[in-house]
């Protein structure tokens, strides 16, 4: 009988003891005899780590990984790491039930704006049978960033009833959605988006992308919602357009400082809604499976590289 594979679990906040059996029991679907270990900083020879922001020791006490699994979709801190090897493979996670979720939060947030639900709640609802009720074509959603959890947002709101427009960085053809790609394309997307909806993973590219000059493409009156990354954003030309009327309102998850600095003006800008990077959990039980599936993928000799998720580092995501 083969040995086990050793598997190193190093979720830090994502608390590593709650993973281990869901990660056992979905290996053990998949047909691959392994043992994960809650890593706490003594070498275990793993061949394999589970990891969200993991000690940076973990890459040198643990020298032979041959793939590291990434237990959310973004990367862009683990990227970041000084003791990183460079030619370590990283595999994320490629929707594993975040996605619906997302779409769920941003719909929420667009049925929100578009019915002006704010009047009807808190302790100044407004009673009136006979108020007013949205009108004429709705408006359209724009979506940045057409990927896992972006092309599922964009469905759902298509599939609610509005107009959809994405940007992407390479052409896409999806269902009934105006697609968009490249930097060069981007002010024309903005032009005719009342509601952008950010879902872009943070890179050298899309960092500080939505400027004053960014911002002042939309047409007047627009909304925001950020479900990508903070840093996508520059935090006071955002609040500069709001201030301005340039945009109406924002729905912001996730933020350029995490947790939100309580000093931030987000937090009590009057047409900000701050919500504490809620919008995509990932939910264990399919998220193992997705990383016990790869692991036997890669037992079996697929190349890393083939695999769903698998992160190309010189692009950034
Ligand atoms: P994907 O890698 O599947 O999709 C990323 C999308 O962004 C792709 O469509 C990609 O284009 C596009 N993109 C990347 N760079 C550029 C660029 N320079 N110009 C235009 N488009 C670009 O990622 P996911 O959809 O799985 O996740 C997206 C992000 O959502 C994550 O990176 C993470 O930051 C965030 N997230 C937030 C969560 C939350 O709780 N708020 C939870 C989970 C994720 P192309 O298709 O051409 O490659």
């Amino acid at each position: 009988m083969s040995l086990p594979v050793r598997i190193a679990v190093a979720l830090s906040s994502m608390k590593s003891e709650e993973w281990t059996e869901p990660l056992r029991e979905a290996c053990a679907a998949a047909g691959v005899v392994a043992q994960f270990e809650a890593w706490d900083g003594r070498r275990i020879d793993a061949r394999y780590a589970v990891v969200w922001l993991p000690p940076a020791e973990l890459f040198t006490i643990e020298a032979g990984l041959r793939a590291v699994f990434n237990a959310g979709a973004g990367v862009e801190r683990l990227l970041a790491m000084p003791g990183l090897p460079p030619g370590l493979p990283i595999v994320r996670l490629v929707d594993a039930g975040m996605a619906p979720k997302m779409a769920e939060y941003v719909c929420f947030y667009i049925a929100r704006i578009t019915r002006g639900l704010d009047r009807f709640g808190g302790p100044n609802a407004l009673r009136d049978w006979n108020a007013e009720r949205p009108r004429g074509r709705p408006p359209t959603v724009g979506v940045l960033g057409l990927g896992a959890i972006g092309a599922h947002i964009a469905q759902a709101a298509r599939l609610f009833g509005y107009p959809v427009r994405g940007w992407s960085r390479t052409a896409k053809r999806l269902d009934g959605i105006e697609c968009f790609d490249g930097a060069a394309r981007l002010a024309d997307f903005l032009a005719g988006t009342q509601i952008l909806v950010d879902a872009l993973p943070l890179t050298g590219d899309t960092r500080d992308l939505l400027d004053r000059q960014r911002l002042s493409q939309l047409p007047r009156g627009a909304h925001l919602i950020n479900v990508g990354r903070g840093a996508t954003i520059v935090d006071e030309d955002l609040l500069a357009a709001l201030d301005g009327g340039q945009l109406a309102s924002a729905v912001l998850d996730v933020f350029r400082v995490e947790p939100l600095p309580a000093e931030h003006p987000f937090w009590h800008h009057p047409k900000v809604t701050v919500t504490p990077h809620l919008s995509g959990p990932t939910p264990r039980k399919p998220a193992a499976r997705q990383i016990a599936e790869a692991i036997a993928a890669l037992e079996a000799g697929t190349p890393v590289t083939a695999l769903p998720g698998y992160v190309e580092r010189a692009r950034g995501y």
